[in-house]
């Protein structure tokens, strides 16, 4: 086997991790990487890990794992903090922060050692790479230049977000994370915050393009900090900061790239990290799959003595699914944010279960368990919500699975009187009451995208027909039925009508858990359940 030389484009956590991997694995190969960033002039401040990320990295490489744990930041608090008040969410993060700066500084020197040549300044072109080197690795970021050398043959693509975020950070010392929108003239801003050191914390704001418009900023995908938005932002969120200031590190507002390919090979050519793809900020998962990645290409290529096509066939089989799975778990929660203020009326306890149950990974009835008070909290609330009369006093929510006691909490609302939220499927009348139901098959991965707004649309028309509950039906699937309760929030808040969201019996949990969050008002199944008083 002739000499092996791996290039790497790219010293952001994913191309270091994986350099110094595949050094150690293969001390004979020559690995070497270019950054074009000198050490210690990298942008941003905090990112997150996951418990299982640290354990990933324990298995890969113990003595990066050591450094990590040693330079982690913990906490364990994570709060929403609401015009309404304050709702805790128990046992929500891991709690683990690093300061961007910090990790790849670790990465940085662990590679070195492993014998990883490091050269600071652009790569060359990648043409000129594959065509030197057994492999390269582009590992260059969400903007990758190699992807987008080879977009055609990777099947690359990429989806903006309608929302903007602007990363920041602050010398404020918070305590865990916080979670909290302030509305200005212009709209509403919404921090996603936590701590990563002592005394400094991390900030994602979120703002839609219209709010930043009227505050007078816009959208940049490079340069400096926006001075006049930090000190828009620093006053806005004045209280949180304690009279002190936002810090800015190229910090701009920028809408999120969903970064997709088809293929993560060309040739000799393999793509990790945020080149390869990317997930919305607001699961706290980049740098997670960075990591994961950079294992996952290293183990796929650990026991060949050199590069070999299969060795990278089998690293995108491997690796492929996972990152698609946490993919879709962030378009749902990019999508939950974007429509974040609309939700604003929800009791604090609604509002943290709707945040917890928003992708679908966490139904309320895991919450029942890993955070029981909030879970009965959030379902007293719904009930007091639209609740009819509950004038003999309110039922409060028995301990453990809250399903049955949910769906059967009578609803008042808009002349409409039914004694429990489970229908037949086929009608809301048979809840109890008259007036017209209109079904629309409702098939949408995106709640907010054209394609809902001409569904709103019609709906609406329905409602100033006397329509007063709208059914929404379609798929069996348990994506199918996320995507209908999502659909049914927004019509819900945006039109005066009663939204029946259709499920299978098997999914009455999670249409439990959408009713708590104000995702639907009414469920409907094929068949009702058996009335609890006529049982045995
Ligand atoms: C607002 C925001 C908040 C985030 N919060 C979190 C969080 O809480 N938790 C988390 O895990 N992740 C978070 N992330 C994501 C995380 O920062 C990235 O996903 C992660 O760093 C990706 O790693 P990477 O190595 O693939 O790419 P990057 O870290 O982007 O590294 C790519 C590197 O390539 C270099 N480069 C590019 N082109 C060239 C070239 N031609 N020649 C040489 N060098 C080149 C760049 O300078 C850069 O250093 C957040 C991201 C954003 C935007």
């Amino acid at each position: 086997m002739a000499a092996q030389l791996v290039y790497v484009v790219g010293g952001g956590p994913a191309g270091l991790f994986a350099a110094r991997l595949l050094r150690r694995a293969h001390p004979g190969w020559e690995v070497r990487l270019f950054e074009r960033l000198p050490p210690d002039d990298t942008f941003g401040f905090g990112v997150g890990l996951t418990g299982g990320t640290l354990r990933s990295v324990r298995e890969a490489d113990p003595e990066v794992c050591a450094d990590l744990v040693d330079a982690a930041f913990r906490f364990s608090t994570a709060e929403f903090r609401l015009p309404q008040g304050v709702a805790e969410i128990p046992g929500f993060h891991s709690g683990v922060a690093i300061g961007r700066a910090r990790l790849l500084r670790i990465l940085l020197a662990r590679a070195e050692a492993a014998g990883v040549k490091v050269e600071t300044g652009p790569a060359p072109a990648v043409a000129e790479l594959s065509g030197e080197a057994s492999l390269v690795i582009a590992a260059d970021g969400v903007s990758s230049g190699v992807r987008q050398h080879y977009a055609a043959e990777l099947g690359a693509r990429t989806e903006l977000s309608r929302g903007l975020f602007f990363w920041c950070g602050s010398e404020v010392p918070l305590a865990g994370t916080v979670f909290m929108p302030v509305a200005t003239e212009h709209g509403t801003f919404v921090a996603h915050a936590y701590p990563y050191a002592p005394g400094r914390s991390t900030f994602v704001i979120e703002a839609s393009q219209q709010a930043v418009r009227r505050m007078g900023s816009a959208d940049r995908d490079g340069g400096e900090s926006d001075e006049a938005a930090l000190d828009y932002l620093s006053a806005a969120f004045g209280e949180l900061l304690g009279g002190g200031s936002f810090l800015g590190n190229r910090s701009r507002w920028t809408r999120f790239r969903t970064v997709r390919c088809a293929r993560w090979r060309h040739g000799n050519v393999v793509l990790i990290g945020d080149a390869a793809a990317t997930a919305h900020p607001t699961i706290g998962s980049g740098t997670k799959l960075a990591l994961e990645s950079a294992i996952a290409l290293a183990a796929a290529l650990a026991d060949d003595d050199g590069v070999r096509a299969d060795g990278l066939a089998r690293y995108e089989q491997v690796r492929r699914p996972a990152v698609e799975r946490l993919q879709a778990v962030a378009h749902r929660s990019r999508l939950w944010w974007e429509s974040f203020p609309a939700r604003l009326q929800l009791s604090p306890a609604r509002l943290a279960a709707a945040f917890l149950t928003r992708t679908g990974t966490v139904s309320l009835n895991d919450l029942t368990v890993s955070a029981p008070g909030l879970a009965r909290r959030a379902a007293a609330d719904f009930a007091r919500d639209l609740g009819g009369d509950l004038s003999g006093g309110l039922e409060e929510p028995p301990e453990g699975d809250l399903t049955e006691w949910i769906l059967r909490r009578p609803l008042a609302a808009g002349g409409r009187a039914f004694p429990q939220r489970l229908v037949a499927g086929g009608s809301a009348t048979a809840g109890g009451s008259s007036g017209a139901l209109v079904s629309l098959p409702a098939s949408l991965d995106d709640a907010w995208g054209p394609a809902a707004d001409r569904l709103v649309a019609r709906a609406a028309r329905h409602a100033g027909r006397g329509a007063t509950v709208i059914r929404l039906t379609g798929g069996p699937s348990v994506h199918d039925l996320r995507d209908r309760l999502a659909l049914g929030e927004r019509l819900r808040t945006e039109l005066n009508v009663l939204v029946q969201v259709d499920a299978a019996a098997a999914q009455l949990p999670e249409a439990a858990g959408g009713l708590v969050a104000g995702r639907a008002d009414l469920v409907g199944v094929p068949e009702l359940l058996p009335d609890p008083a006529a049982a045995p």
